[in-house]
């Protein structure tokens, strides 16, 4: 009940007087008053009006005011009006309030008695109905909050079931997708990386146990590709899946089998000896060539050429285990008769040895053949244009008038000790060719440490400058760093000796060595060469940029010229000249030419000057 919303009070009592008493009481109160002069009119107007307080006679013709209290506390709707009772005697309290009445007057009703009470009900009525509304509006909320817990809750449960699906989906797939990364499609094999790795653990175990040893058998089925291209590739597929289950079968449980790719199959495992791993090796060759294949009513019968490969630490990485095995397995299948090739690493080495003897009297007839011959590289001054410089760099001619490159046969000539004459062969016959044909260039020769430490290695040169008038700074020795090291005090007294002659020297190969640094203090030298390895991708490796700027700023600080090797593009080019390195040599600039060749650019240049 608003304040401002005037209250409604019933008066009931048959006494006409009664009632004008009340009325009389209430005028000056902000209320409207209605009258009801018997119980079951009372019962008609509070349906009718619901007042906000009824004022009660208890003793009535007809119907008693009990009676109508009693029946309006017991309808809902009428329950919650206060009821007051007005009674001529105190007898009728305990009734009255029995039957639902809020307070009672005693007649004859007072004047300010009857105010107050009907105040203080009116205000404990108004007070009352505000809790109630106040109620039903936080019952109302707390419903809708409900709801909204509810519906909020159903949505989580909704949103949790799609997360773990979709979670238990990527994990499928993950799963699918590692399966995939290690497996092979057709026989469902480890594939080539999965096998890798597992080599990649067994070398790092190398030498842990001494009982057992890890063997790596590598296959190549002889006839796939027969039966690929005249059966087609679902034979192709076929037969790889059968071969991938007789592996399964012959092999033990720990034993590690995968599918190399195309018709290679290997398998890792471990044995206590090579005969041993022999006996497993040709079980497996057995069961796969007698494995029949058919297709379309037609039989093929299949031979494997097989490689047995022990894991030892000679062998540095699995791409060198791998090469091992591939070639061992390409032996085994060109020598046929379906032999088991076993790789040794002792017997390589003796294999590599015997193979670089055969090369010995080839070279020694190449030189007192003189199929030698001169090339020549040119050497750019980053300073001066003009400035004509060049490497010479030997080659050998076969006999078949085709060049064989120095890699094909300085190592061995190194080896066998046939380097020496080489150098002989070059110095000589680029002195006999300078003095025919005089140029005012300058030209760098490669001398071996076999030749310096020779006590008449300094003579042969002396002698030669002599006979064909080679003016003084024309020629440049370079001198490898592992040469120099291996013979220090030769090579010093060496680089000394000639100095005095005017020949320059240059420290070849420069940053490969350990000690690098070491040997520039030694050797009094003109130039460092630093190497093909720091110089080739400078400009895409800062590290070998840093190492040749470190190698440029200590060379200029001790007055020593620095030249770059292997300088193949611009952009190298470029960050050198940045560096400030004094040469450049490389295929970006001149490769390699007969030296009769180059001479004639040098003339045309100084012509054209
Ligand atoms: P080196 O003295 O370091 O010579 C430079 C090598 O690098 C030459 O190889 C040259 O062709 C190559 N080269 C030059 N520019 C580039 C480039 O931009 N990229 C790449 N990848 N390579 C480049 P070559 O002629 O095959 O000679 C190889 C080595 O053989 C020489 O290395 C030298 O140590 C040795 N050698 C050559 N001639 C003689 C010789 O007369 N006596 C001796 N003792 N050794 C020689
Ligand atoms: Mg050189
Ligand atoms: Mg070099």
């Amino acid at each position: 009940m608003d304040d401002n919303i005037q209250a409604t009070i019933l008066a009931v009592d048959d006494e006409p007087s009664n009632l004008n008493i009340i009325a009389g009481y209430l005028k000056s109160m902000p209320i409207k008053l209605l009258v009801a002069n018997s119980g079951e009119k009372a019962l008609t107007v509070t349906q009718s009006t619901m007042p906000d307080m009824i004022l009660m006679d208890i003793r009535m013709p007809g119907m008693s005011g009990i009676e109508v209290c009693r029946q309006l506390k017991s309808s809902p709707k009428t329950a919650d009006i206060p009821v007051i009772f007005l009674t001529a005697s105190d007898g009728d309290v305990s009734e009255s309030f029995a039957a639902g009445g809020v307070d009672y007057l005693v007649k004859p009703v007072k004047s300010e008695e009857l105010i107050a009470r009907v105040n203080t009900h009116l205000k404990i009525r108004k007070l009352v109905k505000s809790l109630a509304q106040a109620n039903s509006l936080l019952e109302g909320v707390n419903e809708s909050l409900e709801a909204k817990v509810q519906e909020r809750t159903r949505e989580l449960v909704a949103l949790n079931r799609n997360l773990r699906r979709e979670v238990d989906e990527r994990r499928r797939l993950q799963d699918k997708i590692t399966y995939l990364s290690e497996h092979d499609f057709i026989t469902r094999m480890l594939n080539r990386n999965a096998m890798e790795s597992e080599l990649d653990i067994a070398l790092d175990g190398v030498g842990e146990s001494s009982s057992t040893r890890h063997y790596l058998l590598f296959i190549d089925l002889d006839q796939f590709k027969v039966i690929n291209d005249t059966c087609g590739h679902i034979a192709g597929d076929e037969l790889l899946r059968q071969v991938a289950d007789t592996l399964r079968a012959v092999t033990d449980k720990q034993d590690v089998c995968a599918r190399m790719g195309g018709d290679e199959f290997a398998i890792l495992f471990s044995s206590e000896d090579m005969g041993l791993a022999i006996a497993k090796t040709r079980a497996v060759k057995t069961a796969l060539e007698q494995q029949e294949f058919t297709w379309q009513e037609e039989q093929f019968q299949h031979t494997v050429s097989v490689a047995l490969v022990e894991i030892d630490n000679s062998i540095d990485s699995v791409s060198h285990l791998l090469s091992i095995a591939e070639r061992t397995c390409y032996y085994s299948k060109i020598k046929g008769g379906g032999e088991i090739s076993v790789f040794n690493a002792s017997r390589e080495l003796i294999e590599k040895s015997q193979k670089q003897a055969k090369q010995v009297p080839i070279i020694r007839q190449a030189i007192a053949e003189n199929r030698l011959e001169l090339h020549a590289q040119r050497i750019l001054s980053l300073h001066d244009a003009s400035e004509k410089k060049a490497e010479i760099l030997v080659r050998m001619k076969n006999e078949d008038g085709s060049l064989k490159l120095p890699g094909q046969f300085i190592p061995v000539a190194e080896r066998f000790h046939l380097i020496d004459s080489i150098d002989r062969w070059v110095l000589s016959h680029l002195c006999q060719w300078l003095a025919k044909n005089p140029t005012d260039a300058s030209f760098c020769v490669n001398l071996s440490g076999d030749f310096i430490a020779k006590d008449s290695a300094c003579e042969f040169i002396t002698n030669l400058l002599r006979e064909y008038r080679i003016p003084k700074g024309q020629l440049c020795f370079e001198i490898t760093e592992t040469s120099a090291i291996a013979n220090i005090d030769t090579t010093v007294r060496f680089v000394n000796t000639l100095h005095q002659t005017g020949c320059e020297f240059a420290l070849d190969d420069f940053g490969t060595g350990t000690s690098s640094y070491e040997y520039l203090k030694k050797l009094a030298i003109d130039y460092v060469k630093i190497d093909g390895m720091f110089v080739r991708d400078i400009d895409k490796d800062p590290i070998n940029r840093k190492m040749v700027e470190s190698i440029a700023a200590i060379a200029s600080a001790k007055g020593i010229k620095v030249v770059a090797e292997c300088v193949e593009n611009d952009a190298a080019k470029a960050i050198l000249s940045d560096i400030g390195v004094d040469y450049i040599q490389g295929f970006c600039e001149h490769r390699p030419e007969p030296l009769p060749g180059l001479c004639s650019q040098f003339k045309m240049q100084q012509e054209h000057a």
